[in-house]
């Protein structure tokens, strides 16, 4: 993988931070030899892995893009890096992402956009841009993204890679830099379907660290429920939700309804309806940045952050010095707004209504799941935009997330399945299923390799 990126990174950016090749031969020298008799055992031996650069990597420096973090080397690993050491999995770098994990194309990075490996003047997606053009550039066979509202699945799909998004409470968040709590999820990315079940495998399961962390039964073997289910060829009942196909793109909406089809040859298939999705992108960006802005408080310059100089300065000087320099534009606007959202006046009317509609969609979820196994769409209405296109069009973007952010809302594991392409770009199909139904939505995805 050096060759490759030695070829193509100046061209991508997928990284921000490379592992020198030296420090990983020292790493692998050191696995045999403290593995000597069970190295063949280790699920990921000498595999290279790709991570998001808002997972704690211990002395290796972890930016969430942001220049608040630009030399911040955190002193310990998250759960999910020290499970991919524990099998011998090599982290070849930090990836680039869009500032805090907010945004939809990595162009919100402090640093530099990261473009599409399948036309260089297109976005990525985001906000795990980076971890899908790794992938999808031969960078790397594996990465770790993280998904909040789709940015997992959005960037796979803009890049032609799998994503998934696992249940809520799947995945131990230790070690997680926090944007929104109560969605962030960790999750695998992968060039095929028995590769992100292999990586889900590793990374699953429960975390005492994590308070959030679903205390499930261990040993569930994804690589072997998806086989299990790939031959024995189960029929599912599947909910195809109306509007978010008559929502997207024409070219888009046209490659999904064909994989449709290949599902519904041997499926059951029925149309679903989920009338509101104005309604679903509000209640989604009230409780993210309402989130946000309490998790982004640690921010101030002493506990983390830049250091300044604070001669002569009051703690209020000082705070606004380090936050007006460290956060880039997004990141204060989030801030604001969730900030106006909590306020005393105004909590019950965005808030507290946010938080109303999130638990109807959930119950709405639990009725369709009563009768449907997994429900499909694109998983973006759009197909990749330009660079810059986006930056022009704050709202757009937002509304563009609606697919996605369902899932985050009531906590169900959902899919980015590479379907087919439109003019060299790659298109996704999106499957979501009932919380912990992960085995499922990899057959679907196998069934459409
Ligand atoms: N685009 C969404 C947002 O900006 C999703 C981000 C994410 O999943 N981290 O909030």
């Amino acid at each position: 993988v050096y060759e490759v990126i030695k070829k193509v990174e100046d061209k991508i950016k997928s990284f921000i931070t490379i592992t020198p090749i030296e420090t990983v031969y020292n790493y692998v020298d050191n696995l045999i030899k403290s593995n000597k008799h069970r190295i063949d055992r280790l699920k990921l031996f000498g595999v290279p892995i790709a991570i998001k650069d808002n997972i704690s990597t211990k002395g290796i420096r972890t930016t969430c893009a942001s220049k608040m973090l630009e030399n911040y080397v955190p002193p310990y690993n998250a759960t999910v890096i020290e499970k991919i050491m524990n099998e011998g999995g090599v982290i070849i770098g930090k990836t680039n992402m869009d500032e805090f994990a907010m945004g939809s194309t990595t162009e919100t990075s402090a640093f530099y956009p990261t473009k599409n490996p399948w036309d260089l003047t297109k976005v990525p997606g985001g906000s795990s841009g980076g971890s899908a053009t790794a992938i999808a550039s031969g960078e790397a066979p594996l990465a770790l993204g993280s998904d909040t509202g789709g940015s997992i699945r959005n960037p796979a799909s803009f890049c032609g890679v799998y994503g998934l998004k696992p249940t809520y409470g799947l995945v131990s968040r230790y070690g997680l830099i926090a944007y929104a709590s109560s969605m962030d999820q960790i999750g695998p990315m992968a060039r095929n379907v028995t590769d992100l079940a292999m990586l889900l495998n590793v990374i699953a399961g429960y975390d005492p660290r994590d308070s959030t962390s679903v205390p499930i039964k261990q040993g569930v073997d994804y690589v072997d429920e998806l086989y299990k289910l790939y031959y024995k060829e189960p029929k599912l009942r599947i909910g195809i939700i109306k509007e978010f196909f008559d929502g997207s793109e024409e070219p888009v909406r046209k490659a999904a309804l064909k994989a449709v089809d290949v599902l519904c040859s041997h499926h059951k298939c029925s149309d679903i309806s989920l009338p509101f999705p104005r309604q679903i992108i509000a209640s989604y960006y009230i409780i993210a940045m309402a989130e946000a802005s309490s998790n982004l408080a640690r921010f101030d310059g002493v506990r983390y952050g830049i250091k300044i100089n604070l001669d002569n300065k009051s703690w209020d000087e000082a705070f606004a010095e380090v936050r007006t320099r460290g956060f880039g534009y997004e990141v204060k606007k989030r801030i604001a707004v969730g900030a106006y959202i909590l306020s005393a006046g105004y909590r019950d009317m965005y808030y507290i209504r946010a938080l109303k509609f999130r638990r109807l969609l959930k119950e709405k979820f639990d009725q369709i799941f009563k009768s449907f196994d997994v429900v499909v769409s694109p998983t973006m209405p759009i197909l990749p935009p330009k660079l810059g296109e986006f930056f022009e069009d704050p709202i757009r973007i937002y509304l563009a997330d609606v697919n996605t952010v369902v899932a985050n809302l009531i906590g169900s594991p959902a899919i980015s399945i590479p379907i087919d392409f439109y003019n060299g770009l790659p298109i996704g199909l999106q499957a979501i299923a009932k919380q912990f139904s992960e085995p499922i939505l990899l057959y679907i995805a196998k069934q459409l390799e």
